[in-house]
């Protein structure tokens, strides 16, 4: 672009000075910061036939190397490029020119010249000369194409960042029904980052990330466009004639060249990632926008199976989240919608037919789906964190029931409410806090609420565990362990635990009667629980086989289909009011 012209020319007070100015204008000239250098048109080959300090110090050829020769020799290596021909045909045709041309200096060094060059003309308008301004530009490029790569790449990597592929996938997408070429997305995420980070430390994830990028890099073509997004997510840009069976592989050969462990810290990191593949085909409609969101589902799934694997997108996957997404926006309007309800089964005293414990089991009135049982949505609202809130909701509906029932039938041995905690409630750090205000506001005694907690959360983080359950007994609360022989504790390890009850699990109750060795085993937890001073309940009581067994073994509590299944308040209540079994 041709910057504007200045616009009076010939009103110069210059004509004002001594010698018409000439002196003046030649130590100004001279003393200009920016190269200025006068061609001669009327010569041959328009040789240079002026050039002032600066001109020396920006090329680093001295004055006689400049004059008499057309400052071209400048262009070095760079003649043939698109703006030096744009110059090139200014200058025959006797126009301005301007633009920022990469020249070479006497040291063999390359340097950007913005120049701005234009005709002198005489009094009849034709040219004589040409004045060419110059200015060296080269750290201001270099600072444009520094912001240019910073705003494309990810700094720690190198590597491009998401908008570069972005970018680059909206290229790939446009030319594939030209070339014919599928384009792939593959999306990564490492499997066990957060543990490198928690346990060796920000520095050292941040160079397993480097290593980890050298590495899949490694295994890539030069055509394929390996990104980093954000943290540990790694994209990749695959095109090929093949399209998916190509991705494919290419995720196998990924996830293998990590197999290798890394070299942190002094310490050897294994790494695994999943990856989920995204193919688009040569005669897909849309334009590629949401392939990176089925790459991501995909990837999603790949966890979903397990981790350390590749998953290839495929409708139903999308389906699948949509239904889920659906199901945790119910799950959130369902609490303030109140349709949540309980159940309530009780548990039956082998020895005397006393019924004073009653486990409340959560039911979801779902308006679309009917009465949802817990497998249904207890997964989900644990890992979407609703199960605190819905947690406290079956506590304090939980201890008001009983409560109730306590009032209405008051009876020597007062119905216990047990109630189930999930390992995110139990990890609340203000669960015992929660636990004293629920009895408090329903003015439930402590002694008759038992929590059940099940084997493996008290598994999953021993010195943690003890503290919470040392802050839940200081209530005056009870804490049962459910579904006892599912996780992988002994019982001698249990008694570190500040614990009453032992739930038997289902499992093994369910071969008492009929096998041998179902019926050592749970005699045998028996024997221990007791000497630890435990009470046992067996859960899942379904025969009257079972129930003859358990008294033969002297199991304290039963609680199954045989005697009751889980019940409605309603149905609940004769059965509570009278304590015995009928
Ligand atoms: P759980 O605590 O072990 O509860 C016992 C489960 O066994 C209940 O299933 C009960 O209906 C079922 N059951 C009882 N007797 C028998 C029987 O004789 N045969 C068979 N086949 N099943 C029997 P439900 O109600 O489906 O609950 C399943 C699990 O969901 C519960 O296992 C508990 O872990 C969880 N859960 C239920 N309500 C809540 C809740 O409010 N909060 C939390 N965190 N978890 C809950
Ligand atoms: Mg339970
Ligand atoms: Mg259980």
């Amino acid at each position: 672009m041709v910057p504007e012209k200045p616009g009076v020319r010939n009103s110069s007070p210059l004509g004002d000075l001594p010698d018409g100015g000439k002196r003046l204008l030649e130590l100004a000239v001279s003393a200009c910061a920016n190269a200025v250098i006068i061609t001669d048109a009327a010569q041959p080959d328009s040789p240079a036939v002026y050039a002032n300090p600066a001109a020396e110090h920006i090329t680093g050829y001295p004055l006689e190397e400049i004059l008499g020769r057309n400052p071209r020799f400048l262009q070095g290596p760079y003649s043939d490029l698109e703006e030096v021909a744009e110059l090139r045909r200014a200058v025959a045709e006797g126009r301005e020119f301007y633009g920022v041309v990469r020249n070479r200096r006497k040291d063999g060094s390359d340097f950007f010249n913005e120049m701005y060059v234009a005709p002198v003309r005489d009094g009849d308008g034709a040219v004589t000369h040409f004045v060419g301004i110059q200015n060296d530009v080269t750290e201001r490029r270099a600072l444009e194409e520094e912001m240019e790569h910073r705003a494309s790449h990810d700094p720690l990597t190198g590597l491009p960042n998401r908008a570069m592929f972005v970018e680059r996938l909206g290229q790939a997408v446009a030319r594939k029904a030209r070339s014919g070429r599928h384009v792939s997305a593959l999306f990564m995420d490492l499997d066990n980052f957060k543990d490198v980070n928690d346990s060796l430390g920000h520095e050292a994830g941040n160079q397993l990330l480097v290593a980890v990028a050298k590495r899949l890099r490694g295994c890539l073509r030069n055509e394929d466009t390996l990104a980093r997004f954000a943290g540990d997510e790694f994209v990749v840009l695959v095109e090929d004639e093949a399209g998916g069976s190509v991705a494919a592989q290419l995720a196998e050969r990924l996830l293998e060249c990590l197999d290798t462990p890394f070299s942190l810290a002094g310490e050897r990191v294994f790494v695994s990632a999943s990856v989920g593949v995204a193919p688009h085909g040569p005669s897909d409609p849309d334009r590629g926008e949401a392939l990176l969101g089925r790459a991501d589902a995909a990837m999603y799934e790949a966890k979903r199976l397990g981790k350390a694997r590749y998953a290839t997108y495929d409708p139903a996957i999308q389906a699948r989240r949509r239904s889920r997404l659906r199901m945790v926006n119910d799950l959130r309007a369902a609490l303030e919608r109140e349709e949540f309800v309980l159940q309530y089964q009780p548990k039956v005293d082998l020895k005397t037919g006393a019924v004073d414990h009653v486990e409340a089991l959560a039911r979801w009135h779902q308006p679309r789906r009917g009465l949802l049982l817990p497998a249904e949505f207890i997964p989900l609202a644990e890992e979407t964190g609703l199960i605190v809130p819905l947690g406290r909701w079956v506590l304090e509906e939980a201890c008001a029931q009983v409560r109730c029932w306590q009032d209405l039938h008051p009876r020597t041995q007062p119905v216990v409410a047990n109630v189930n905690l999930s390992a995110k409630q139990f990890r609340q750090p203000d669960l015992a806090a929660e636990v004293a205000e629920v009895l408090e506001k329903t003015g439930l005694d402590p002694a008759c609420l038992e929590l059940e907690i099940t084997e493996s959360v008290l598994m999953e983080d021993a010195p943690a565990t003890g503290a919470v359950l040392e802050k839940l007994k200081a209530l005056d609360i009870k804490v049962a362990v459910d579904d006892f022989g599912t996780g992988y504790s002994s019982l001698s390890y249990l008694k570190r635990f500040p614990v009453d009850t032992l739930k038997i699990d289902r499992s093994f109750v369910s071969g008492l009667g009929t096998d041998l060795e179902d019926e050592v085993l749970v005699s045998g937890v028996l024997g221990l629980a007791h000497a630890l001073g435990l009470r046992v309940v067996a859960e899942g009581v379904e025969t009257e086989q079972q129930v003859a067994s358990l008294k033969k073994i002297g199991c304290d509590l039963a609680q199954g289909y045989y005697f009751f299944r889980p019940l409605s308040n309603v149905a609940a209540t004769p059965v509570l009011a009278k304590g015995m079994l009928p």
